[in-house]
């Protein structure tokens, strides 16, 4: 059975996230593993703390049978560097277990810069989900470098992923979603009321009562038009 694994900072989870571990969870009829980064490596530090951002992950998957959450990279010590990863599940799961990776658009068209990029296809397949483009590195074409690594590699066919190890590549092709965390965060900071729709309410309400991105100054309550005592 093909095992997906979806790995980020999730700082805070979004519905985007969800949508497209969800969208891939029911393509190809497995669950999709969440795996929160406990020291990002390609970012600045987070504005909440891996604890805090798995919790919220919990949160969000809860009762969901196809979505879970594995805390296996703040276990480890120093950056969560994908590939480690990978090559411990590689390392647990046996050499022919299919194994995919999923991730947003972004993500891959930068993936040359992940440590050890080419040996990525060796140690999983790659699922590369639509994304809306937002902000100036969306606006870069991918790398010839890319392009040439994963040529021969898209399948059309989801079902292919499933009966070799490694080394394919699909595009999910699920309804585009606009959220991405730096607009929940900027919201949270600025008080706009609007992030509490882009999230689970559960994870809303956490971010709340943990004052979490600076929630709970009282003004997005406030322009919320919430009632006050
Ligand atoms: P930030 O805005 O801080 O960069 P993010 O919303 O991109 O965060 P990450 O935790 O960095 O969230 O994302 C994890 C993965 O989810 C990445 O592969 C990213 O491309 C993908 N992703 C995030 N949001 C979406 C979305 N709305 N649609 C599709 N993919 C997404």
């Amino acid at each position: 059975m093909l095992e997906i694994w979806y790995g980020g900072t999730f700082d805070p989870v979004h519905n985007g996230h969800l949508a497209i571990a969800r969208a891939a969870a029911e393509l190809f009829e497995v669950p999709v593993t969440l795996a929160p980064a406990a020291d990002p490596p390609h970012r600045p530090r987070p504005g909440a703390d891996a604890q805090q951002r798995a919790r919220m992950l919990d949160l969000a998957v809860a009762g969901d049978p196809r979505l879970r959450v594995d805390r296996r990279e703040l276990h480890r010590a120093g950056p969560s560097w994908t590939v480690d990863t990978l090559r411990e599940l590689r390392a647990e799961r046996g050499a022919q277990a299919p194994l995919a990776l999923l991730l947003g658009a972004d993500s891959f068209r930068s993936l040359p810069t992940w440590r050890h990029w080419r040996q990525l296809p060796t140690l999983a397949h790659f699922i590369v989900a639509g994304r809306i483009d937002q902000g100036d590195v969306a606006q870069l074409p991918e790398p010839p470098e890319l392009t040439a690594a994963f040529a021969g590699r898209w399948q059309q066919a989801p079902a292919r992923l499933a009966t070799m190890p490694a080394g394919l590549a699909y595009h999910l092709r699920q309804p585009l979603r606009a959220e991405s965390a730096t607009a929940v965060r900027q919201a949270i900071a600025c008080g706009a009321p609007a992030w509490r729709g882009w999230l689970p309410a559960a994870v809303a309400a956490q971010i709340q009562a943990e004052g979490l991105y600076g929630a709970g100054s009282g003004t997005d309550a406030a322009s919320a038009g919430e009632p006050r005592p």
